[in-house]
């Protein structure tokens, strides 16, 4: 039986991951900051402890392990990352994380380790054009992301590569674009733009104004879970290092993206655009390499991923009473 751990199995992708694996019949370990808030926990030992102690890391990385999936990060949606008052933290912490992890992980003989980078570190100059935007893996240099998570993401990538150069390490990086999906954080501050919109659509009432942040044209796609993590699988046990794409590459706006939610909720709704934290003008996942190389692509339409997540954080919503 292979065995694996997951470093922030408490998290949203995490927990879907930590599913993945035990169906696929691993032994797994989990080790994460909290508990998955929705139960979405299956792992065979979770240690709620902190990476950033390489004591902890010391303890949860073991001999015995086969695969480390390193997806510990401080991370939210644009209303945390992009801000500016968090990039202390978002650098300090994630950085410590990934420095941690991958080190013990060497002393410990641990041979392949996957790292979940974003498509946050691709450089704003490409993607000011949001009907244009450029996100090949080959385009990430001369380096320009947007925020310091995106630098962040990028420095640990290319420390995870290090690892393979000099100490021999099987490491496989991907570059997520925009996950979502039930279980992911939806209120709070850390939510991504899937989620806060489900849930303003979720309380509105009939004749409501949701509000959009910026002018509503930016563009993006977006990732059903359960499509990353067979994307993450793929890549794992592929003998392809990466960096790669995970992403989708059905763009659209985000006042289109919205309209699709309020048609998915039969309400009858508008859309007020005001300001708010941004990000690019447009971001798409470019999924050429990923299909050459492992024969992926994503199986289903965005309204799907997005029927299931709306249906979900409704729940969420009327649970807390909102
Ligand atoms: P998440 O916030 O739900 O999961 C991250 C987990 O890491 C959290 O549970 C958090 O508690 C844990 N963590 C943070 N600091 C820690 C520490 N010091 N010690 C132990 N655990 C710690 O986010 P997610 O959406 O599941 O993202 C997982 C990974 O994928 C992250 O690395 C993220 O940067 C990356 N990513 C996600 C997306 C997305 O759209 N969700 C896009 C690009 C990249």
């Amino acid at each position: 039986m292979k065995k694996a751990l997951v470093c922030g199995g408490g998290g949203f992708i995490g927990g879907h991951l930590i599913k993945r694996l035990k169906a696929e019949g691993y032994w797994v370990a989990g080790v994460d900051l909290k508990e998955n808030e929705y139960g979405n926990n299956q792992a065979d030992y979770f240690l709620v402890g902190d990476l950033r102690d390489p004591k902890v890391c010391e303890k949860i990385i073991t001999s015995d392990l086969d695969e480390i999936y390193q997806l510990a990060a401080d991370m939210g949606g644009a209303g945390f990352v992009f801000t500016g008052e968090n990039d202390a933290d978002i650098m300090h912490n994630s950085a410590l994380c990934n420095l941690n992890v991958l080190d013990e992980a060497r002393k410990k003989g641990v041979k392949r380790i996957f790292y979940s980078s974003s498509a946050c570190m691709y450089p704003e100059y490409n993607q000011l054009d949001p009907e244009n935007p450029k996100c090949s893996e080959d385009s990430a240099y001369p380096a320009a992301p947007d925020s310091e998570y995106g630098w962040e993401k990028l420095f640990s990538e290319r420390l995870f590569f290090t690892y393979h150069r000099n100490c021999g390490m099987e490491v496989r990086v991907a570059r997520f674009h925009n996950i979502f999906g039930p279980q992911g954080t939806w209120h709070g501050g850390r939510e991504k733009a899937p989620a806060a919109i489900s849930r303003k659509v979720a309380v509105a009432k009939d004749g409501d104004t949701i509000e959009v942040w910026g002018d509503g044209k930016q563009t993006r796609s977006f990732l059903f879970v359960d499509e990353c993590v067979d994307g993450v699988r793929r890549l794992m046990d592929s003998d392809f290092i990466g960096p790669v794409n995970i992403g989708s590459d059905e763009m659209i706006s985000i006042n289109d993206f919205t309209k699709m939610v309020i048609d998915i909720s039969g309400k009858n709704l508008s859309i007020k655009n005001i300001d708010g934290p941004l990000g690019v003008r447009g971001r798409n996942s470019d999924n050429d390499l990923i299909q050459q190389k492992l024969g992926w692509a994503p199986s289903q339409p965005l309204r799907k991923g997005m029927e299931i997540t709306y249906a979900w954080v409704k729940e969420q919503a009327e649970k807390a009473g909102l």
